[in-house]
C-alpha cells in the first residue's frame, strides 16, 4: 500500500473521526490506520482518553497544538483526548467491571459535543465514524448524529467469527452445565472450550470486556463496513464466508502498510534505542525476543522458571519488563541473574516492537499472542514460543500452532492454572531455534512474511480493500 495509488484521488477536506478504547493494543492498530488513511490524503481526528493521551504526549512526539492537524503524507492526524473522569492519585489497579460502563457513561455524554465543538471550529463534517473494540456505544452516537459508521476490530477474523457464532446463538458453546464442550464453526479448525475466546466461558473473570466485544455484534448493523487488522490469505476461507454476514474488508499488516517513520506513533512508554544496538550486536537468527504485551502480568514464580529456563538454554536474549499496572508488584529477577547473563541478554522496559520483530538477529518471539504481536511476528516471518492467557490469545496460539504452523505452544491459558518450568521452557526454547521443527517453522513464517508484503504492495488484497474503503467514504460523503 505505498503511495497514493487510489484510481480517484480523496478530496483533501475527507474527514474520518477516530475512537479508540484506551489501550495500547487497540490504540496502536487504529493509529496505524489512521496515518495510512491520513497519507492517502485524508484529515483524521483521533480520540481517545486524556490518561492515555498523557502517556502518549511523554512518550512520543505528538506535536503541543494537537488539536491541529499535522501533516502525514498528502493528509493530516489532529487529536482530540477526553477526561475519563479518573483519579490520577488513585493507585489502586483499574476494575475493567466499572470502568467500562464508566467510559460508556462520560463518552456518550461527551463524544457528541466532541464532534459539535470541531465543526464549530471549522473543520470538515465528519464523513465516517471508525471505533474499536470494547466501545460499541460509539455506534450508537454516530448513529444519533447520522454520522454513518464503521468498525476496527483489532482481533483476527477466526475470532470475529467465534463472537459473532456465540452472538448469533448459531453453534453450541461451553455453559455452565457443559463447561468443557469443544466449539465446531464453519470454515474454523474444531476449538477446544479453552481455545474459544475465554471471554466467552461461562467461568471467565473478565466477562465484561466479553460483554463489551459482543455489544459490538449487537451493533453490528448500524455499522456498514468492519474493517480487520489481518491479511485476507491468512484466513481465506473464513474470510469469504463471513463476507456473506457483514461488508468485511481485511486490511492488515497495517504496520507494513503504513510509514511509522512518516507517521505518528502511540508509545504509552519511550522505546528503548539500545535494543537495536544490541540486535545489530548479534549474530543472524540468534534473539530471543520476550515479551507479554501490556495487559499480562505473570506469577513472579512464573518469571523465575522463564529467567531459568533462558539461561540454562544459553541462548541470547532481549526481555521487556514494562513497569507493572497499578497495585501490582514489579517483577524480580532471580538473584545473580544479570551477572550471569552478562552481554548474553538485555533486559529493557519497552521497545520499538515492530523494529525489534524486523531485525535479522531475531530468532524467535516469546509472546503472549496479542492480535498485534501475532500479525507483527507473522508478517516479519518469526517462529514463536506461545504463553498465551486469555481473552483471544488463547484462539491466536491455536491458530499458530495448528494453522500456520510457526509456533511451539508452551501452555494454554490462565485458566490452568499451571506454573510452567524452568525445564519445559529451555526444551519449547530448543524446538523452536534448533530442534527439528525449528527450520519447517522458519520456512512456514517466511510464507507469511511474503504474503504480507504481497498483501499490502500495490494491488496486493489489503492494498485493493482500503481502496475500496476509501471510495465508500467518497460515497458517503457526497451523498
Ligand atoms: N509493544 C511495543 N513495545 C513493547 C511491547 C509491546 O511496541 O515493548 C506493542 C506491540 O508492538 C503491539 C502492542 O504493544 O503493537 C501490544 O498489543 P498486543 O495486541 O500484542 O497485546 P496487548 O498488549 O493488547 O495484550
Amino acid at each position: 500500500m505505498e503511495g497514493n495509488h487510489s484510481a480517484s484521488k480523496p478530496s483533501p477536506a475527507l474527514h474520518v473521526f477516530m475512537i479508540s478504547f484506551p489501550a495500547q493494543g487497540h490504540v496502536n492498530p487504529l493509529l496505524r490506520l489512521a496515518n495510512y488513511l491520513a497519507s492517502q490524503g485524508l484529515l483524521i481526528t483521533f480520540c481517545t482518553t486524556e490518561s492515555f493521551g498523557k502517556k502518549m504526549r511523554k512518550a512520543n512526539n505528538i506535536l503541543s497544538h494537537e488539536t491541529q492537524p499535522s501533516p502525514v503524507g498528502l493528509g493530516s492526524i489532529r487529536f482530540e483526548f477526553f477526561d475519563d473522569e479518573l483519579d490520577e492519585n488513585d493507585k489502586t489497579p483499574l476494575d475493567y467491571n466499572w470502568y467500562v460502563p464508566h467510559l460508556e457513561l462520560i463518552g456518550k455524554q461527551k463524544l457528541p459535543m466532541i464532534l459539535k465543538n470541531q465543526e464549530e471550529q471549522g473543520f470538515p463534517f465528519v464523513c465516517c465514524l471508525v471505533n474499536n473494540s470494547f466501545i460499541p456505544w460509539a455506534s450508537d452516537v454516530a448513529e444519533s448524529l447520522d454520522i454513518p459508521s464503521a468498525v476496527f476490530w483489532v482481533q483476527s477474523c477466526a475470532c470475529f467469527s467465534a463472537y459473532f457464532h456465540y452472538y448469533n446463538s448459531l453453534v453450541p458453546f461451553p455453559t455452565k452445565a457443559k463447561p468443557n464442550l469443544d466449539v465446531m464453526i464453519p470454515f474454523m479448525p474444531p476449538l477446544k472450550y479453552d481455545e474459544v475466546p475465554s471471554f466467552l466461558h461461562p467461568f471467565c473473570r473478565l466477562g465484561i470486556l466479553g460483554e463489551a466485544i459482543l455489544g459490538q455484534f449487537k451493533n453490528l448493523s448500524k455499522s456498514f463496513c468492519i474493517l480487520m487488522d489481518t491479511v485476507q490469505e491468512y484466513e481465506a476461507e473464513l474470510v469469504d464466508y463471513m463476507s456473506k454476514f457483514s461488508n468485511i474488508k481485511s486490511i492488515g499488516p497495517l504496520f507494513k502498510a503504513s510509514d511509522s517513520s512518516a507517521g505518528i506513533r502511540a508509545d504509552s512508554l519511550k522505546p528503548d534505542d539500545s535494543c537495536i544496538e544490541f540486535l545489530d550486536s548479534k549474530p543472524q537468527s540468534s534473539v530471543v525476543y520476550v515479551s507479554f504485551g501490556t495487559h499480562v502480568y505473570l506469577k513472579q514464580e512464573q518469571i523465575d522458571e522463564i529467567a531459568h529456563g533462558l539461561l540454562s538454554s544459553e541462548l541470547l536474549f532481549l526481555w521487556v519488563m514494562k513497569p507493572p499496572k497499578n497495585g501490582l508488584e514489579p517483577h524480580v529477577l532471580p538473584e545473580g541473574f544479570l551477572d550471569k547473563v552478562g552481554d548474553k541478554g538485555k533486559i529493557v522496559k519497552w521497545s520499538n516492537q515492530e523494529e525489534v520483530l524486523a531485525h535479522p538477529s531475531i530468532a524467535c518471539f516469546v509472546t503472549h499472542c496479542g492480535w498485534n504481536s501475532t500479525m507483527e511476528a507473522l508478517a516479519n516471518g518469526v517462529p514463536l514460543l506461545l504463553f498465551p492467557q486469555w481473552g483471544d490469545q488463547v484462539t491466536n496460539a491455536k491458530y499458530l500452532v495448528d494453522v500456520f504452523k510457526v509456533g511451539v505452544l508452551v501452555c494454554r491459558g490462565e485458566a490452568e492454572h499451571t506454573i510452567i518450568t524452568r525445564d519445559e521452557i529451555e526444551k519449547c526454547l530448543f524446538e523452536a531455534t534448533k530442534g527439528l521443527k525449528a527450520s519447517e517453522m522458519r520456512d512456514n513464517a517466511l510464507k507469511w512474511k511474503n504474503m504480507a508484503e504481497e498483501a499490502v504492495a500495490e494491488g496486493g488484497s489489503s492494498g485493493r480493500n482500503i481502496l475500496a474503503f476509501i471510495d465508500e467514504l467518497m460515497v458517503k460523503a457526497n451523498k
